[in-house]
């Protein structure tokens, strides 16, 4: 039988990941930042907490803190003598006996002898007893341990809080102030060198002669190295001149750890890059089964490791994005979080012919019965970069699949921050 799936000479996606992934090195030198400089940097140490948060029992309520024992009426009210305050910052020095009670507010420690907190809405102050003292009168009944934050619910004391390699997210700068933890250490920030190749390609701002086209690729990829926290070099567009492209590829790999390129690797065209390219270093070119994108090139310089995109602008952000980022992410020391996928029924017949894979762009949404759907943003050519500023996944079709229609189950996965908000 004719495999009609077989792709003769096409390496496969995964292939093309995990020989990649084989190769990059991941950085070494770390620095102190300060938490307040954390956020999206690389933990380069676990975290362990240096005491237990919160730091004792305290009260969650504006109220009254007791021993729970002091109710002698379990059924209805009960009257306690007060005896003192505690405020957050200002606790209680003396001890709370059986029948007394405390005015506590939210945060404050937990007086010695107490174990249990009444909100005061559920309180009545009688004043003016023959005492002279103040009574607070309790309505109703109460579980022991009632409105209390236990000292070390939250983190306790030499817990592992991060691991190290954690991406910091704000919350997580947040944590750290809470341990308070003034500075962490990171691993340094990647340096990213951008390279456009085209005699085509104009600028923002500059204007088209006839045939020339806008290039976006660096923008893109310098927004999505943004995203990564990775400090862009943008070397600019490089004329089709043997001399010009390996000026920029020297410096390039002088001055950052990976480089991106875009075009000029399709079959037949990468004429001076690929020559370029291989004198400087060990790069090999690769026809991925994978859709967009199929021309692509990988390897080493001296210093640096290098991404030769496809000129198209989908190819360039798709593999970039599959790729590339993995490989970065490897890089920085940062732990990867699987991509989310999920199996979900298209609303629209889906073309594909089998061969590659296929990182279709889609609209996942849901229907009047809250049901799932993705349906295609329509044209999936590779220059339609509008197709992928409309999705919010990619339907990923597997290398043998061929055509779906409407209602058939597929597997999409959902953009990440990398390329959405
Ligand atoms: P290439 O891979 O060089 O053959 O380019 C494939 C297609 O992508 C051509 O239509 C190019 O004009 C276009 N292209 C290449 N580089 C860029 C870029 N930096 N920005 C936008 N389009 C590009
Ligand atoms: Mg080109």
């Amino acid at each position: 039988m004719v495999d009609c799936y077989s792709a003769p000479n096409l390496l496969p996606f995964e292939q093309a990941l995990s020989n990649i992934l084989n190769q990059v090195p991941s950085v070494t030198e770390t620095e102190e930042v300060s938490i307040s400089e954390a956020l999206n940097r690389v933990l380069a140490n676990v975290t362990k907490s240096p005491l237990n948060v919160p730091p004792h029992n305290n009260s969650a309520m504006d109220g009254y803190a007791f021993a729970k024992e002091s109710f002698t009426d379990q059924n209805s009210a009960n009257t306690l003598t007060l005896i003192g305050r505690s405020m957050a910052g200002e606790p209680f020095q003396g001890e709370c006996l059986a029948g007394q009670c405390v005015r506590i507010m939210t945060g404050a420690k937990l007086p010695k002898g107490c174990d249990t907190v009444e909100m005061q809405e559920n309180c009545e102050v009688v004043n003016n007893q023959a005492d002279g003292l103040s009574h607070i009168t309790f309505l109703e009944p109460k579980e022991q341990g009632d409105n209390v934050r236990y000292a070390g619910e939250d983190i306790k004391e030499n817990q592992v809080v991060f691991e190290q390699g954690r991406k910091l997210s704000a919350i997580d700068v947040g944590v750290l102030a809470s341990l308070g933890v003034p500075t962490v250490a990171v691993y340094r920030k990647l340096t990213v060198a951008l390279i456009s190749t085209g005699d085509e390609l104009k600028l923002p701002g500059e204007s088209l002669t006839e045939g020339d086209i806008f290039e976006s690729n660096s923008f893109t990829l310098a927004a999505m190295l943004e995203k990564l926290n990775i400090n862009v070099l943008k070397l600019g567009v490089i004329k089709d001149d043997k001399q010009a492209i390996t000026d920029a590829f020297i410096k390039a790999d002088k001055e950052a750890d990976a480089i991106f390129s875009s075009g000029g690797v399709s079959v037949g065209e990468a004429d001076y890059t690929k020559e370029v390219l291989d004198e400087l270093g060990d790069i090999s070119f690769w026809k991925i089964a994978m859709k967009p994108g199929k021309p692509f090139a990988f390897g080493k310089l001296p210093n640096s490791v290098f991404f030769g995109l496809p000129g198209n602008p989908v190819s360039a952000t798709v593999t970039a994005h599959m790729l590339a980022v993995p490989a970065l992410t490897k890089m920085q020391n940062c732990i990867n979080a699987a991509p989310v996928k999920l199996r979900v029924k298209t609303a629209t017949n889906i073309r594909k012919s089998p061969g590659r894979m296929d990182f279709q762009r889609g609209i996942l949404s849901t229907n009047e019965q809250s049901e799932m759907l993705v349906s295609s943003t329509g044209n999936q050519g590779s220059g339609v970069l509008t197709s992928l500023a409309k999705a919010n996944c990619y339907i990923v079709l597997p290398a043998e699949q061929g055509n779906i229609s409407a209602n058939e189950l597929v597997t999409v996965q959902l953009f990440d921050s990398v390329i959405q908000h």
